[in-house]
């Protein structure tokens, strides 16, 4: 049965409309130089939007690079029938080399140790070489460009190589220091995919987000090694760092909605759930939602942050429990059972994005919307 989105009363829920995702990625498009190409970052079921949905979605829009973090979610996709490049941004052990190679996989090397074992399999498998500028992560060091050259030429005949990429650690930084460290990053890449040109390797990118944003710029240099951007948090519409600024019209793709389980009145000097960590001061009206840090909506909002009903903020009352917490709506026109809640997103005149709580609980957007369970059902709206 077609369940319409107006229609929804789950306990918790995420709406994820489709047509923000879409402007989202036209918008970060324009904003580069007309021939750089997106290879779009679908990893943790696409930052919590749900993987084969957007990737589906982009293919339509043209998009046929895509990447994960680990052979689960590359599978997953494949038999979700999405065609194209599918890199697996991290390890992946060389006992599934021919699961790899079957779904037509393309694995990130993550040292030269790593590519010997790949090798040693015997499949021919599509992969990409990391190369560590210095986030000293994953990847075979740049430190002597000549050598990682070297390891990359010599697996070229052994493994079906299609590419090196790199990973910027502070893109989106502001400072004279991140900048400096970005550009030395940049530098020490485009040293190794100069000593391998030879190679005409098809995939060669170094661009996050932020880096596209704020590093790319249309010249000789970038020729060389950013005609393709790994577009991640911006895609879903949220800032790479608190502090950027994203090109006007993209915004978040998400709302988070629960709904009023019961309404009581309490007297003064009552407390509200588990410690007894808030007690009444004024006779209160508290409503009851579906939606707990099992579901991903974090414990240390306890006490803290708010949700939204009706277009009123109600300030969240008494510890998060796992699966429902306590609001204060007293100074709320009436709320009722089986009212929307709106813990995240528009309502009304209100906006609170992931990244607005991420700021409360001093984390990233990134973590907000990943965090996200995954009993927490998702419907898209377009
Ligand atoms: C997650 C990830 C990205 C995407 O980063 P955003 O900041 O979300 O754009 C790009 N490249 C690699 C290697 C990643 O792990």
């Amino acid at each position: 049965m077609e369940v319409k989105v107006d229609q929804i009363e789950k306990r918790s829920w995420v709406e994820v409309n489709l047509g923000q995702i879409e402007r989202n990625y036209k918008l970060y498009k324009e904003s580069l130089p007309l021939d750089v190409e997106i290879m779009a970052v679908i990893k943790a079921d696409a930052y919590g939007h749900g993987d084969a949905k957007i990737a589906t979605l982009l293919s339509s829009l043209g998009v046929n690079i895509f990447a994960v973090s680990n052979i689960d979610e590359a599978v997953g996709l494949r038999n979700a029938g999405i065609r194209g490049d599918i890199l697996i941004l991290g390890y992946s052990s060389p006992i599934y080399a021919r699961t790899l190679h079957y779904f037509d996989l393309t694995q990130a090397i993550v040292s030269e140790e790593y590519a010997f074992e790949l090798a040693k399999t015997g499949y021919e498998i599509k992969c990409q070489f990391a190369i560590d500028t210095g986030m000293n992560r994953i990847g075979i060091s740049s430190g002597n460009a000549e050598e990682a050259a070297s390891i990359v030429r010599g697996f070229s005949s052994i493994l079906h190589v299609t590419g090196v990429f790199t990973h910027l650690c502070v893109a989106d930084g502001e400072s004279e220091e991140d900048n400096s460290f970005t550009s030395e990053q940049l530098h020490r890449f485009k040293a190794v995919v100069d000593r391998i040109s030879d190679l005409n390797l098809p995939y060669v990118h170094c661009y996050n987000s932020a880096g596209g944003l704020y590093h790319l710029k249309d010249d000789e240099f970038n020729n060389k090694i950013g005609k393709i951007v790994r577009l991640g948090i911006a895609l879903y519409g949220l800032k790479p760092d608190r502090n950027n600024v994203l090109p006007d019209g993209i915004k978040p793709a998400m709302t988070w909605k629960s709904v009023v389980s019961r309404v009581q009145q309490l007297p003064v000097g009552a407390t509200v759930s588990y410690g007894r960590t808030f007690t009444t001061n004024r006779p209160s009206i508290i409503a009851t939602v579906t939606t707990g840090y099992a579901d991903g909506f974090s414990r240390r909002l306890s006490n803290h942050g708010f949700v939204m009903i009706n277009g009123y903020k109600a300030p969240i009352v008494g510890r998060i429990c796992m699966d429902q917490t306590m609001v204060d709506v007293t100074d709320l026109p009436e709320v009722k059972m089986g009212d929307v809640v709106v813990l995240m997103g528009e309502c009304g005149k209100l906006i609170y994005t992931a990244d607005d709580m991420a700021k409360d609980l001093d984390t990233i957007g990134y973590e907000i919307i990943c965090g996200i369970s995954k009993r927490v059902q998702r419907f898209y709206v377009k």
